[in-house]
């Protein structure tokens, strides 16, 4: 079992592993399944039409016996937890908490020695508080008047209200303050929590939000990590503000709606991403309930690692002003290099002054999927983006063209993907296929990936340095560790890590670690294939340990490992300082003899 990385937090601890094993025998597939899809007997085993394909008589079977489930038509098959992973679109770790929620068994949780775990349930206890207050806020008879013009102005309905738990700040500076200030340790945790800011000038604290609507910002299982508000009144700036980065919430790893979007939607065919959290909550209200919006932060690789689990259909809804199409190339260039097989990326452009939340309540839900399936190819984009930067009619305009086409496709890591786009760059050229690919090949020859971690590498074998050799070796030990317990990282390890010279290549496989769980070695090493000599060694590295090590051990080597490099770093920063000296001392010495020499 591996440690599980909470999208919003590293701080979640395993799961007890005889509770996994048991959690088995204690659960009943037929129950489960059935509460998602409704089963029919037959004979000794149950059947219905399958949730994964399309098909009107059911070849979808459960056999209870075996506890597992089978579809004739499209293959699909496995165990209740499976069915969960692939039903709900969850991890292994969050269909474990699922199915264990449904059949009322507390999960157990191996206990971290360092007490973070404790310490992050103080977190979402104190938010979950937080939460009601504001919840308990927008009922307030006081605020009630401008509260409800505003929804109504939006179109707000209650019931939405209710479902994403929308609450309210009041305009007071210190409510919040006022509600905690006799409990040391809530106030502590509502500081860490970005909640309440210390006074510079006099005692005690203020309310970070005031005078806003509050979205609580949820992880997949529910609970809340952070806030987003929104000014009531038009004048009041900024319109809208998040939390800052807190243990539980990193913007960039957030989407606002996911944990409604897998709760709300059936099957999620396709996940729209939009622009702001008043868009996810007005889709969902007309129905249109697989929307999340990035929380005040550009697409970030991460969400598309995000939005990729959950669905296979990522479209970008971006307003159809000039910010728009910026925000949209901008997730383009991210959403390059993190295309693979049978993910499909497409992007869809509102009129000019329109946003989501507007559009639909203009429209209807059905003229707005009409849009979501109009929307273009990221590929439609990509080329229609580029001409309308240059004079495309030009031989000059064409060949900034394929400069820029080319420019991006060499990000693309997905090969097949990669082909079919210069087929595309070919046709839209006018230009043979392979003399279009022949032109990409030199270009991307001519114009490498500019890629930070290939210094690392080779300059430790260049560097001839005493402690070269046990800082390779070191460097070495750690990768082989990370590549074969993944799990082992955290940001502080992260952090530690990027402080040591040449350890990019290090601090990026962390850093997948970190974003994606349960990535094998071979994912691990695969952003290191353009470069032959690194890649090499990685292979090399990803090899198995031996002898073999638990989760424990390799953990303590790898910190073990970081405090020598860290070590060995402080002392070659103190010996360089000391070799300078000595030659700038050594250069005075022979600028003195030359004076005397010349007798000045
Ligand atoms: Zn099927």
């Amino acid at each position: 079992m591996k440690e599980y990385e909470n999208t919003s937090c590293n701080l979640v601890p395993y799961i007890d592993k005889d509770f996994i094993n048991d959690l088995s025998s204690r659960i009943d597939i037929i129950e489960i399944i059935n509460k998602r899809v409704s089963l029919k007997k037959a004979g000794k085993d149950y059947k219905a039409c399958c949730p994964f394909h399309n098909e009107k008589t059911p070849s979808f079977t459960v056999a209870p016996d075996k506890q597992i489930f089978h579809c004739f038509g499209c293959g699909e098959s496995g165990s209740a937890i499976d069915f969960v992973i692939k039903h709900d679109h969850l991890d292994f770790v969050e269909a474990i908490e699922t199915i264990a929620n449904e059949a009322g068994l507390q999960v157990i949780y191996e206990k971290n020695s360092d007490s973070t775990y404790s310490k992050t349930q103080e977190y979402f206890e104190i938010m979950k508080e937080v939460s009601d207050f504001y919840s308990l806020q927008i009922r307030s008879k006081k605020y009630l008047p401008i509260i409800s013009s505003y929804a109504k102005k939006r179109g707000l309905s209650g019931d939405v209200a209710k479902k994403f738990e929308i609450g309210y700040s009041s305009p007071e500076w210190d409510l919040l303050f006022e509600k905690f200030k006799d409990d040391e340790k809530s106030i502590a945790r509502l500081v860490e929590m970005g909640l309440l800011i210390k006074r510079e000038k006099k005692e005690g604290y203020y309310d970070r939000f005031r005078g806003r609507l509050m979205f609580p910002i949820h992880n997949f299982k529910g609970q809340v990590i952070a806030f987003g508000g929104r000014s009531i009144d038009e004048e009041s700036q900024p319109k809208y503000l998040n939390s800052p980065e807190t243990p539980l919430f990193s913007k960039s790893k957030e989407l606002y709606g996911l944990y409604h979007a897998r709760k709300y939607s059936r099957s999620i065919d396709n996940i729209i991403v939009v622009e702001g959290y008043m868009d996810v909550v007005s889709l969902h209200q007309h129905g249109v309930t697989n929307a999340v919006a990035s929380l005040g932060t550009a697409t970030t690789p991460q969400h598309i690692d995000i939005l990729s689990k959950t669905s296979n259909n990522i479209v970008f809804c971006f307003d159809g002003d000039i910010a728009g199409k910026n925000a949209a190339w901008k997730a383009l260039n991210i959403a390059l290099p993190k295309i693979k097989a049978g993910l499909i990326i497409r992007f869809m452009f509102l009129p000019d002054g329109e946003d989501p939340d507007s559009i639909i309540r203009k429209e209807s839900k059905a003229a707005f999927l009409k849009r979501v399936d109009n929307s273009i190819t990221l590929s439609q984009f990509l080329f229609e983006h580029i001409k309308d930067t240059i004079d495309f009619n030009t031989i000059e305009g064409k060949t900034q063209f394929l400069e820029k086409a080319f420019d991006l496709i060499k990000t693309i890591e997905y090969d097949v993907y990669a082909k079919q786009i210069l087929e595309g760059v070919a046709n839209q050229v006018s230009q043979d296929v392979s003399k279009t690919e022949e032109m990409f090949r030199d270009f991307k020859v001519k114009n490498p990936i500019i890629f930070q971690p290939s210094e690392s590498m080779t300059v430790i074998e260049k560097k001839s340095h005493p402690s070269n050799d046990s800082y390779k070796k070191l460097m070495g030990r750690m990768i082989q560790l990370v590549l074969n317990y993944p799990s082992i990282v955290t940001d502080n390890v992260e952090e530690r890590v990027r402080g040591i010279n040449n350890s990019s290549v290090l601090t990026d496989i962390i850093r997948s670690a970190l974003l994606v769980e349960n990535l094998t070695r071979d994912e691990l090493i695969r952003p290191f294939k353009n470069q032959e000599q690194i890649f090499q060694r990685l292979q090399y590295l990803s090899k198995d340990l031996n002898p073999y090590l638990n989760e424990k051990q390799a953990r303590n080597e790898l910190l073990a490992a970081i405090d020598k490099c860290e070590k060995i770093q402080a002392k070659g920063q103190r010996s360089s300082f000391i070799r300078k000296k000595l030659e700038i001392e050594e250069q005075e010495r022979i600028a003195e003899e030359i004076k005397k020499s010349k007798g000045i």
